[in-house]
């Protein structure tokens, strides 16, 4: 299948981009391609005009700083797998998204700007509550992850605004992360994806930061599991208890089915999801 026609620019520099956005009024930024080529190719977007970014060497790479990593927006998938630096959750979805050829090309900007409900990295950089750096020609600004995933397929970014930079917290000792995710077979987007961030102190449990993907419209923090863990142990009915206290913060009103799983189905996973991400960072708390 043909894409619409379109016409493309190559931005050398975050400025460029910035200054070709405000020249054309119909234009989309373009970063792996992954996900904005196949919805031009449905018709689902016709865009008239490409602002190809992927060259973009400042907007690129992991860099630790402290107790803090910059992740540029232009970072693929396969260099968020490998890298060291970054909280344990983060390598892990990376490593679980989709293919090579996916994961090569495939960004860490353009996957969070598209916002897909079935995305892995929303669901953990929400639970590692990440700020988001945007650059527009009006100046720069930062949003909290919590603030960033507004709705089904949308985020606080402008449409005269790029993403630059992801920053995270580095994982000191005590604490760990997790996610753990129900794929779809064929693609291997989220059916159901659950990310946990835990900082554990003589076996009591403290900061849980949870957060679900792939049920709901975009991904959410769940402050029922968050409370039944902190302050409580780590043993295993504990975990199971905080768990299963997920389908408090997912109303069946609002969890949504497609031809892949209905939400009745994808709802009771969510508890099993969510308890394996929290054993696992648990486990890495604690070793
Ligand atoms: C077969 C297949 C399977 C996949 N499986 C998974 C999966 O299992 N899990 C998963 O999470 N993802 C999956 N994906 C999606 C993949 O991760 C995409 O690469 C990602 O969602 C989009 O990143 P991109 O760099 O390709 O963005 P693009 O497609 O280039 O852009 C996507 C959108 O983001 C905007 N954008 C891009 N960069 C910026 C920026 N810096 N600032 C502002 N806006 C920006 C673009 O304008 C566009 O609207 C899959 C994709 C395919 C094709």
């Amino acid at each position: 299948m043909y894409p619409p026609k379109f016409d493309y620019y190559r931005a050398e520099s975050v400025d460029e981009a910035l200054s070709l956005l405000g020249e054309h009024e119909d234009a989309k930024l373009l970063a792996g391609g992954h996900s904005l080529i196949p919805v031009m190719k449905l018709r689902l977007s016709d865009p008239g005009i490409l602002i190809d970014i992927g060259r973009i060497s400042s907007i690129k790479g992991i860099c630790k700083d402290d107790d803090k990593v910059m992740i540029g927006a232009l970072t693929t998938h396969t260099e968020v797998e490998k890298s060291a630096d970054l909280p344990a959750a983060l390598p892990e979805a990376a490593s679980w998204i989709a293919d090579p050829s996916v994961r090569n090309r495939g960004t860490v900007g353009g996957n969070v700007a598209h916002a897909d409900p079935a995305s892995d990295l929303p669901t953990v950089l929400l639970a590692l509550d990440a700020t988001f750096h945007m650059k527009s020609a009006s100046g720069e600004r930062s949003v909290a992850a919590g603030e960033f995933f507004t709705d089904l397929f949308e985020t606080a970014l402008e449409e005269n605004e790029i993403l630059t930079t992801v920053e995270v917290a580095a994982e000191g000792a005590g604490t760990g992360s997790a996610y753990a995710k129900l794929f779809n077979p064929a693609s291997r987007y989220a059916m159901v994806g659950a990310a946990a961030s835990v900082s554990v102190n003589g076996g009591t449990v403290s900061n849980a930061k949870v957060a679900i993907g792939g049920l709901v419209n975009c991904t959410k923090r769940c402050a029922a599991v968050e409370a039944a863990l902190n302050g409580g142990g780590t043993d295993d009915a504990a975990l199971d208890a905080a768990a299963k206290a997920v389908l408090d913060d997912l109303p069946a009103d609002e969890v949504i089915g497609d031809m892949h799983a209905s939400a009745e189905y994808r709802r009771s996973v969510a508890p099993a999801m969510v308890k394996q991400a929290l054993a696992k960072a648990v486990a890495r708390a604690t070793s």
